[in-house]
């Protein structure tokens, strides 16, 4: 399964990420928010994100 994770220390709330994702992954509070994990590991936010702020691993 594909998991990400977001570092809430560098995420500027931009939204691109929830904005580029099919699999509806993140929420916008605060800062992005992972919450149901439909990720299918396509690698969009880890891509469009500015700050590089997204962490995709595989398990
Ligand atoms: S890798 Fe793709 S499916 Fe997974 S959270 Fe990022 S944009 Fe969504
Ligand atoms: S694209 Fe990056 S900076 Fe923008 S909301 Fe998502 S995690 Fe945060």
């Amino acid at each position: 399964m594909f998991v990400v994770t977001v570092d809430a220390e560098k995420c500027t709330a931009c939204g691109e990420c929830a904005s580029a994702c099919p699999g509806s992954v993140f929420e916008m509070e605060e800062v992005a928010v992972v919450t149901d994990n439909e990720c299918m590991g396509c690698e969009s936010c880890v891509l469009i994100c500015p700050v590089g702020a997204i962490t995709l691993n595989e398990y």
